[in-house]
């Protein structure tokens, strides 16, 4: 399994300087590409194949007076950011056939110097490098000063270097790891992602989104509103978005640390977990937007399932539309839709239900019955970003206290 470790790099001004070359160069290269593909597709013409974009946006192009300053970095920074775009044509075709599940992706966009996020990605061919001294040797780019909260547990295969809108930088390296079974566990869950509750257990344990968690979201709502009263193009504005982009951060990394306790402790204690499987962006669009992207549901789905598969538990997704808020748990009685508002209710069977729970036990019965009849492919899910406090043998210049990977990149 891949696991994304991240760590916040703290680059000299003249690194800087290169890094912002280097994310310029990236960003030509992918947009020189996809204009390539784009008039081809107008003109009639055939898809551009992946080794002649390269020689022509990368080998050819050096040549030219107009793009020689892309041999100013590194080679592979340049080609990684043509693989993101060759990559992003694949999701979108297979996403326009079908092939591919969830929600349909759209083609490749150009990127924007403006965007909120500027990143580079050197593979192992890049011959990257973390010294002895714990520094992160990149080519063309210099020895940046990296403050590891915790140790890589092994060499890592990529790093991306990202910039993000509060102008800080990290690197984020793809490690793979072992998977590692954890002793059977007697228990099986259902979970219910709810608004009332971030989550409910079959069991009945209710567990609400923390406070601080709350409190630093509430935070995160009034410096929002301070910036859209700026002026725009105003200083002030730009002070403003700087504070917004990083208390989101703030809020993200809280969240993410809380999400990983909370799944961890479910993943060890149940043998099975089944949780339903939410259209939030359906969702997203509706008027509980705002609480459910907060509530950050698919972050937290995404750790169950590569926390199953790392630590041998099973977990499934249960299709959303099956009505589990509807459904007696106790005799299988479809009572018809209630609203948002009925809390509890009483089954003709004389069951009494708590709502929350009654779905949660629903989603358990449905995952049991879906994986006695398992049949669907084991998909591999992508990096994610790796939890804190993992046990880990590298490098011997782990000396921070305060942990600060940030951001899920990717
Ligand atoms: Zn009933």
């Amino acid at each position: 399994m891949q696991l994304r470790y991240n760590y916040r790099v703290y680059p000299t001004p003249d690194q800087q300087e290169a890094l912002a070359r280097a994310f310029g160069c990236a960003r030509v290269v992918f947009n020189d590409g996809l204009r390539i593909r784009q008039s081809a597709r107008e003109d009639g013409l055939p898809y551009v194949p992946d080794g002649e974009l390269s020689k022509r946006v990368i080998t050819d192009a050096k040549k030219t007076p107009e793009r020689a300053w892309l041999g100013e970095v590194s080679a592979v920074v340049l080609q990684q950011a043509l693989a993101d775009l060759n990559t992003a044509y694949r999701n979108f075709f297979s996403s326009i056939t079908g092939k591919r599940k969830g929600r349909k992706v759209g083609p490749p966009r150009f990127r924007s110097r403006k965007d909120n996020r500027q990143a580079i990605r050197f593979t192992a061919n890049a011959r990257f490098k973390v010294l002895d001294n714990g520094r992160l040797r990149l080519p063309k780019i210099g020895d940046l000063a990296v403050r590891w909260s915790r140790a890589l547990p092994a060499e890592p295969t990529s790093v991306t270097v990202i910039q993000d809108a509060g102008g800080r930088y990290f690197a984020s390296f793809v490690v793979a790891v072992s998977d590692q079974p954890l002793p059977p566990a007697g228990a099986e869950v259902g979970i219910d992602l709810g608004l009332t509750h971030f989550a409910v257990l079959s069991d009945g344990t209710k567990i609400a989104a923390p406070k601080f968690l709350r409190r630093a979201a509430r935070k995160l709502r009034r410096l929002q509103q301070d910036l859209s009263r700026k002026q725009r193009g105003s200083a002030n504005r730009t002070k403003a978005a700087v504070k917004v982009a990083r208390a989101h951060v703030r809020v993200a990394d809280t969240r993410r640390d809380w999400q990983h306790k909370l799944s961890t402790r479910i993943i060890r204690d149940n043998q099975a977990v089944y949780v339903e499987d939410l259209c939030v962006v359906g969702l997203g669009r509706t008027r509980l937007a705002k609480s459910v992207n907060d509530a950050g549901w698919a972050s937290f789905t995404a750790m169950l399932e590569y926390k199953a598969a790392r630590y041998g538990r099973t977990f499934g997704r249960i299709d959303r539309f099956a009505p589990t808020s509807q459904t007696c748990s106790a005799c299988g009685r479809l009572d018809g839709p209630k609203p948002l508002n009925v809390r509890s209710w009483i089954c003709p069977c004389g069951a009494a239900h708590d709502r929350d729970v009654n779905a949660a036990k629903n989603i358990l019965a449905a995952g049991r019955a879906e994986s006695l009849n398992a049949c669907g492919a084991q998909v591999r899910p992508a990096p994610v970003p790796a939890q804190r406090r993992e046990a880990g043998i590298r490098p011997h210049a782990a000396c921070a206290t305060r942990s600060v990977e940030g951001i899920s990149a990717l």
